[in-house]
């Protein structure tokens, strides 16, 4: 009798020994199941941030930052004298492989408003160093105390340096109602900006994008880039400066 209670007990704690062991194996399994859990989550959040990033970049137009329609002039790209073939248009040369899409751009903008017409297109290095220098003596008669310098500053506000203006692409128009810059009615451009983009155009020095562009808004300046990049720049609210460093990462 006594024989059989010990054997009794032994057994017991044999099994509440058992459960024990099996209770802490199952405990670990679970922490682990949790955890490989959490890395097959973290994997599939990956993945699909992976996936958003590929979207975004294959949905980038499929254009190279080297295009010809694509050419960065600015300050901090002076580029020499491009001298591309011109064609005319009502007394304003543009790159001719840009005339058609212009016409037509004009054409459309003159349904919105009656009054558009070009002010300026292809202008080269040379005449932009003219002009600049005629903008800085003006600034200095105006103002006899202003250095070279100072008078350069203000200058820039609204003028270009040479080799650093658009113009001498021959792929900038200057379009508006009136031969003042930012003098349009806001409502007229905003129509005229809408519609560029089916031609190939894009206002390029919009409000607010000084900092990517270091120009000022100017309501009247449009830069050909070819449609499909036109589309994508203003859907994404884009200057040509953010665009190509967009293009460069892909
Ligand atoms: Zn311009």
């Amino acid at each position: 009798m006594r024989k059989k209670s010990s054997l009794l007990t032994v057994l017991l704690q044999v099994g509440v020994v058992l459960l024990f062991v099996f209770g802490i194996y199952l405990f670990l399994n679970k922490d682990q199941q949790g955890s490989h859990h959490e890395t097959a989550k973290n994997k599939t959040e990956q993945t699909a941030q992976k996936k958003t990033s590929a979207h975004q970049a294959s949905s980038l137009p499929d254009v190279s930052p080297d295009d010809w329609e694509l050419v960065l002039v600015n300050r901090d790209h002076i580029t020499a004298e491009m001298n591309p073939d011109l064609a005319d248009i009502n007394g304003i040369s543009v790159d001719s492989r840009i005339a058609e899409n212009t016409r037509n751009f004009l054409a459309a903008a003159q349904k919105v408003d009656a009054g558009e017409h070009l002010i300026s297109g292809y202008r080269s290095v040379a005449y932009q160093e003219e002009l600049y220098n005629n903008y800085v003596a003006q600034e200095k008669a105006n103002n006899s105390s202003l250095s070279q310098e100072e008078a350069e500053k203000q200058v820039q506000t609204y003028s270009q340096p040479p080799g650093a203006s658009e113009h001498q692409t021959g792929l900038a128009v200057d379009m508006s109602t009136v031969d003042s810059l930012n003098e349009s009615d806001p409502d007229v451009v905003a129509k005229i900006a809408e519609l560029a983009p089916k031609y190939g155009f894009v206002l390029r020095f919009p409000k607010d994008k000084k900092s990517a562009t270091g120009i000022d808004y100017e309501d009247w300046h449009y830069r050909y880039v070819g449609v499909k990049s036109a589309k994508y720049m203003t859907k994404h609210n884009l200057t040509l400066e953010e665009y190509l460093e967009k293009l460069k990462e892909k």
